[in-house]
């Protein structure tokens, strides 16, 4: 597909919710966190790199990378961090660009966690789709999922875009502060946009 929808949100915003609403109306998706996960997977692509840079102690019998050991080393040394990412985002920013060309949907729905936070990936997206929660609810529904403290969602938080500055890039918005059923409309509203103009971009 050429047409391409940016979808992003703070942490709990509901974002794997709405693109699977999404998906259930024909768009295709490509989910940046799902390709770090393939990549960081039983003999993933990114594994051979992360044990040459890392030692093998990150990689676990079944090849997948050892996350809680890759986390005491991030623990142990920050710059670990932005080695880990200095391998893993070139990676997933490859693979997301062919799936998205390979994708035969009228539209991608293309899930980018730190979309705003990243320039690169707002570059791909035809427009860019938020999906906007207060922040009490984002802290409410990751306890409620994860067993985190409000005070460990919180600290996510801090390192993610606010919820002002999101808005500010979105072109569309899915205002997620209620039950499921608030969301449908808006997806379904959404969706037919996205037809018209994938349509008119291709003509
Ligand atoms: P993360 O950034 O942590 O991956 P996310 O933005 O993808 O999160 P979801 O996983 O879709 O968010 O939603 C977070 C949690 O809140 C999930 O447990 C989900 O089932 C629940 N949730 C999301 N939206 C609603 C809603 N409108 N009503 C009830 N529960 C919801």
């Amino acid at each position: 597909s050429s047409f391409v929808v940016g979808l992003t949100g703070g942490i709990g915003s509901g974002k794997s919710t709405v693109a699977g609403l999404f998906v259930e109306h024909g768009a295709a998706l490509v989910d940046t966190d799902a390709i770090a996960h393939e990549l960081t997977g039983p003999d993933g692509a990114a594994m051979a790199q992360l044990v040459a840079a890392f030692g093998p102690q990150v990689a676990r019998p079944d090849g997948a990378m050892d996350r809680a050991a890759m986390r005491r080393l991030v623990f142990a040394d920050p710059s670990a961090k932005a080695g880990l990412e200095t391998i893993l985002h070139p990676l997933i920013r490859q693979l997301s660009a062919e799936r998205c060309r390979a994708a035969t949907a009228p539209y991608v729905i293309l899930a980018v966690p730190l979309l705003v936070e990243s320039g690169s990936y707002r570059e791909r997206c035809d427009r860019v789709l938020v999906v906007d929660c207060p922040e009490s609810l984002q802290i409410e529904r990751v306890v409620a999922r994860n067993g985190m403290s409000p005070v460990e969602v919180e600290a996510i938080m801090a390192t993610q875009a606010s919820r002002e500055q999101r808005l500010a890039v979105a072109d569309d918005i899915v205002l997620n502060d209620g039950d499921l059923t608030g969301i449908y409309p808006q997806v379904i509203a959404l969706h037919q946009k996205y037809l018209v103009l994938s349509a008119e971009k291709v003509k």
